[in-house]
C-alpha cells in the first residue's frame, strides 16, 4: 500500500524534534552535529534568535496579503538585495525550482521583446542541478531526472562541465542564456574555476547572451562571499537564490539586471506566495546578519579550519576518503567506500553529513558554526570513517 506521504524520498529513520545552532536534537533525545543545515538552508544555524524574533514579531502582526498590495517587508529585502549585488530589481519566489522559472522565462521574455524571438535556447551543464519542474529537469537534463515524465521543455542545449570548445560551438545566434551553477551542488560540490567563469562571462558579451547564475545552494554567504560569483569578479544577468536567504524559511528570488529584466512587466508573471511578508521578514534578518562586518571574514577563515582537518582526515583514512574540494563552508569530500556507507556510518557518531553525485559526501554547516564545533565535527567523522574502515575489514 502506498504511504501516507508521496514514496519519493529515501529517508534515514532519525525524527528530529528541536534544533539549536549547529545542533539537532533526536526524539529519543541524541544530539547530532548538523553538517548539512537542511541541504545548505539553515544559514544562521537552526533557531537563531534574530530569525526566531523577525518571525515571530511578523507572525503577530501579518502573515499574508498577496501582491496585489504592498508588502513592505518584500520592499526592504528587494533594496537591501539590489545595494548589495550587481542586481537593479528582485522577484520573490518561494524555492529554487520556482527561481528557475522565472530565470527561464526572464531570459526568453527578454529577447522576444528585444525583437529577438529566435533567441530561445538555454545552454546548461552535464551534472547540474536546478529543481524539479518541467524548466528544472529539462535544464539538467540527466536521465535521472528526466526519465519517465513525458516531452521536456524544449530548447535545452547540454554541454560537459568544463568542455570550453563545446561552449564556443554551442552558443549561437539562437541562443538566449547559459545557465550554471558557480559551485555544483547535488552534482558533488564542484566549482567552476574562477578563470572559467570569466571566460563565460566574455563569452557571453561577445554573443549578446544573457548569464544566469544558479546561486540557490552556493549563495548567500556559503562561499566566504555573499555570492559566489564575486569570487571570479563577475556579475551575472540573472540569478537564482533560494535556501540559505530563507534561513530555513521557504524564500527564494531571481536578481537580475535591469537589462535583463526588460521583458518583465505588469501581468508577465507572478506567485500568490512569493515575497510573502513572514518570508520578507526572515530574509531581511538573514542578509542583515551576513551582511555585518565580519561575518564572511569568519565563514572564510572558518573554511580554512575545516578544510585543513578534513585533509588530514583524507591522508588518515586513504580506503575511505580520497579528497577534499569546494569553497568557504560549502565542502565536498569525495569518497573511496561507498559514500551511502558514510552517510550512514556518521548517524552512528551522530553527525549528518549529505551525499551528492560523484560518491562524494556534502558538509554545508551552518556559517554561524563555532570553532569547538568544527573540531567536534572533525573527531565524529573520524569516528565515521573508522566505523566504515572496521565494516570493509
Ligand atoms: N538549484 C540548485 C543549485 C539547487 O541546489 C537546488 C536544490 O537543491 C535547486 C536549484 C532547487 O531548489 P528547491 O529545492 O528549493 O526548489
Amino acid at each position: 500500500m502506498i504511504p501516507a506521504i508521496l514514496p519519493t524520498y529515501n529517508r534515514a529513520p532519525l525524527s528530529f524534534v528541536k534544533g539549536e545552532g549547529s545542533w539537532l536534537i533526536e526524539a529519543d533525545g541524541r544530539r547530532f552535529l548538523d553538517l548539512g543545515a537542511g541541504i545548505a538552508v539553515n544559514a544562521l544555524g537552526h533557531a537563531h534568535p534574530r530569525l526566531v524574533s523577525a518571525l515571530t514579531e511578523q507572525a503577530q502582526a501579518l502573515w499574508h496579503v498577496s501582491n496585489l498590495y504592498e508588502i513592505p517587508a518584500q520592499q526592504k529585502l528587494a533594496e537591501m538585495l539590489v545595494a548589495e549585488t550587481f542586481a537593479d530589481t528582485v522577484f520573490f519566489t518561494n524555492s529554487g525550482t520556482e527561481s528557475c522559472e522565472l530565470a527561464v522565462k526572464m531570459a526568453r521574455k527578454h529577447f522576444h521583446d528585444a525583437g529577438q524571438p529566435e533567441r530561445v535556447e538555454i545552454v546548461a551543464f552535464e551534472g547540474s542541478f536546478h529543481g524539479r519542474s518541467s524548466a528544472g529537469i529539462a535544464a539538467a537534463g540527466s536521465e535521472k531526472m528526466t526519465k519517465g515524465f513525458g516531452p521536456l521543455l524544449p530548447g535545452f542545449r547540454h554541454l560537459p562541465f568544463g568542455n570550453h570548445e563545446a561552449l564556443q560551438v554551442a552558443i549561437t545566434d539562437q541562443t538566449a542564456a547559459v545557465i550554471v551553477e558557480p559551485v555544483q551542488g547535488e552534482g558533488g560540490i564542484k566549482p567552476l574555476p574562477d578563470a572559467c567563469l570569466k571566460g563565460l562571462r566574455d563569452l557571453c558579451d561577445a554573443h549578446g547572451v544573457l548569464m544566469i547564475l544558479d546561486e540557490v545552494q552556493c549563495g548567500v554567504g556559503r562561499t566566504g562571499r555573499l555570492f559566489a560569483h564575486e569570487w571570479a569578479g563577475i556579475a551575472p544577468d540573472i540569478m537564482m537564490v533560494a535556501k540559505g536567504i530563507g534561513g530555513g524559511f521557504p524564500l527564494g528570488a531571481v536578481l537580475a539586471t535591469e537589462h535583463a529584466a526588460s521583458g518583465m512587466t505588469a501581468g508577465s508573471h507572478g506567485s500568490t506566495y512569493g515575497g510573502n511578508p513572514l518570508g520578507c521578514a526572515v530574509g531581511c534578518a538573514v542578509l542583515e546578519s551576513v551582511t555585518e562586518d565580519g561575518f564572511l571574514a569568519e565563514v572564510q577563515r572558518k573554511s580554512g579550519l575545516l578544510r585543513q582537518g578534513l585533509e588530514g582526515l583524507v591522508a588518515e583514512f586513504p580506503e575511505v576518503f580520497a579528497e577534499v574540494r569546494g569553497s568557504g563552508l560549502m565542502m565536498g569530500i569525495v569518497c573511496t567506500a561507498p559514500n551511502t556507507e558514510v552517510v550512514q556510518a556518521g548517524y552512528g557518531a551522530e553527525v549528518l553529513v549529505v551525499p551528492a553525485a560523484e560518491n562524494v559526501i556534502r558538509l554545508l554547516p551552518a556559517l554561524t558554526i563555532s570553532d569547538a564545533e568544527i573540531g567536534e565535527a572533525l573527531n565524529r567523522l573520524r569516528a565515521t570513517a573508522e566505523t566504515v574502515q572496521a565494516n570493509a575489514a
